[in-house]
């Protein structure tokens, strides 16, 4: 929580202000802001707030996770008119933001922020009903944040108006720049009134951003934090070598073993993020999918589920991710490398949000490592290598697990209410046989089954002749051994008896088929609809060693 930790360096015209108080802004807000947590100003917030109070354009620069919000927040929240005592009838500030998702996520922080002043503040982006939101502009409102497109479309209807906006702030610049939103941003621009003062925003500076800052802004004061150092302080950064077909094995072995809380999966594509999601779906985790094909309202969904943990994994698209902050991202996982070193910061400063701590993973196959080597040069920071966890090391970080779930149990001693239950069950069987089977239960028949296949090394190389097969379906799709066998059979045309050992788990399994099938198998199989359910079929990876 403690930002004055960070070893940062400040350039621009800087105060050294030690609280908030010290800004000189209103009670109000400064309550708000200490029910939010908010102690002290970040670096950025520092060099930014003064000056914008004194009406002065700024560009800002600095890495994600640095408090941009509240260092515009806080300067648009104090200019709000006098004159407005319940809300304004035209918005005095506008916000624009690159995604959905973060226009309603900034416009959440103005409105705690705000909270006491009264200010109300309303998120329009593209993908919502145009009518809601004009029911809702026209209530009045003090602060409009929303995406370029859908915001020009509200002007050139009349159902938005900026004729009292005072202050246009352009939040994550570049990131609206790589979206094609400049010739919207410089039409949004035009319409403001002739005095306004403009914040932008950004955590680099290509030089589109500081050509509109020339033709735009105003002898615009330049704050900004250094790039590079912010991340290194808090977020832990390692990297796995993985081959691309061992990647999902890679990433559910780190996600058992590391035991996080919200893990952030970033793929390079729409397509890669669903696979990788479907894949982790039907082995089980709780996975959700994020990228800009989806409907709105599944992304809203999505990102409610993820930060309630109803999901503890989110996989995403760069842009579906850009800005977000979730503050329990624990874990982000790069299951493909990014492009460049901005990518790579900005993702990784999806975790380590407020200070909290955060791990950032990074999954290179080895042709990617010269890459990898680049982002960490240019982003001047360390990326340490580390080795994949071995399957017993998961297997052991689950039964650790438990086993400290059972101490917690007992530490809080909730588990008396059933002694008599316990009792009368030692009269028949062993505390050993009686511990091991709540245990059983606790984990669910496919975990233990997992744990013992570790143990014995029994999956390690199959039947001798035989090819281990890996499928979609499992006890949960109401599917049998015998229904397995009569499908995979009548598939692919082959006798049942040829078919070896099959193992049902919940939501997947693993059968046996002999080598010189295994082909044919895999080929009629995948695809088909078995039970109603389309399966997907093909090689079990090999575990790593015991
Ligand atoms: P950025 O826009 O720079 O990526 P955000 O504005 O989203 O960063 O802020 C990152 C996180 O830090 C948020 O959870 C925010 O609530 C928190 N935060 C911002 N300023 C402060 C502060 N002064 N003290 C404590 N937490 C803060
Ligand atoms: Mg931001």
């Amino acid at each position: 929580m403690d930002f004055k930790e960070n070893p940062l360096k400040l350039k621009g015209d800087l105060l050294v202000h030690t609280n908030f108080h010290d800004f000189g802004i209103s009670d109000k807000v400064i309550m708000s802001l200490s029910e939010m947590g908010f102690e002290a100003p970040t670096p950025i917030q520092t060099a930014a707030i003064p000056q914008a109070l004194k009406g002065k354009d700024i560009i800002g620069q600095a890495q994600t996770g640095t408090g941009k919000t509240a260092a515009f927040g806080i300067p648009l929240l104090e200019q709000r008119p006098d004159f407005a005592p319940a809300r304004s009838r035209y918005p005095y500030a506008l916000v624009l933001t690159p995604t959905r998702e973060l226009a309603v996520q900034v416009c959440e922080e103005l409105g705690k922020m705000g909270a006491r002043a009264g200010v109300v503040c309303l998120p329009v982006y593209g993908g919502q009903s145009i009518e809601l939101q004009i029911k809702n502009l026209k209530r009045g409102v003090d602060i409009v944040v929303g995406t370029p497109g859908r915001l020009l479309d509200h002007i050139q209807r009349k159902t938005l108006s900026l004729k009292e906006t005072k202050t246009i702030v352009l939040d994550e610049a570049d990131e609206m720049l790589n979206m094609g939103f400049i010739e919207d941003i410089k039409k949004i621009l035009s319409e403001l009134p002739e005095e306004h003062q403009t914040l932008l925003f950004s955590a680099t500076m290509p030089r589109e951003i500081l050509a509109i800052a020339k033709t735009h802004m105003k002898k615009p004061v330049q704050v900004s934090v250094d790039a590079g150092q912010m991340v290194v302080a808090k977020i832990k950064q390692v990297f796995y070598e993985v081959r691309e077909e061992d990647k999902i094995k890679a990433l559910t072995r780190l996600i058992d073993v590391e035991g996080p809380a919200l893990t952030l999966v970033f793929c390079h594509t729409k397509k890669e993020v669903d696979d990788v999601s479907g894949k982790l779906q039907q082995m089980g985790y709780p996975a959700g999918a994020l990228h800009g094909d989806f409907t709105q309202s599944h992304r809203d969904e999505m990102m409610r589920k993820f930060k309630s943990g109803d999901i503890d994994i989110l996989v995403a698209t760069d842009v579906a991710a850009r800005g977000l902050d979730v503050p329990d991202v624990s874990h982000v996982i790069n299951f493909s490398i990014p492009q460049d070193p901005e990518g790579y910061i900005h993702r990784i400063g999806r975790t380590g949000r407020a200070g909290k701590p955060g791990i950032a993973i990074t999954l290179v196959n080895p042709r990617q490592y010269r890459h990898l080597r680049l982002i960490e040069q240019s982003a001047k920071t360390r990326i340490m290598k580390e080795k994949l966890p071995t399957g017993a090391e998961v297997k052991k970080a689950r039964e650790d697990d438990l086993a400290a779930g059972l101490e917690e149990v007992i530490a809080e001693g909730k588990h008396a209410a059933l002694y008599h239950l316990a009792d009368s069950l030692l009269e028949k069987h062993s505390p050993r046989d009686l511990a091991a089977a709540a245990m059983h239960m606790m984990l669910g028949e496919a975990e233990v089954e997992e744990i013992e296949e570790v143990r014995t090394g029994f999956y390690e190389g199959g039947k001798k002749g035989f090819a281990r097969l890996f499928m979609t379906v499992g006890r949960k799709d109401k599917i049998r051994v015998e229904d397995l066998i009569r499908s995979i059979a009548a598939e692919a045309n082959i006798p049942a008896r040829n078919i070896g050992n099959i193992a049902l788990y919940d939501t997947f399994s693993f059968i046996e088929v002999p080598s010189d099938l295994a082909d044919r198998v895999i080929g009629a199989v995948n695809d088909s609809i078995i039970k109603g359910r389309k399966v997907k079929i093909g090689h079990a990876k090999k575990r790593k060693q015991v």
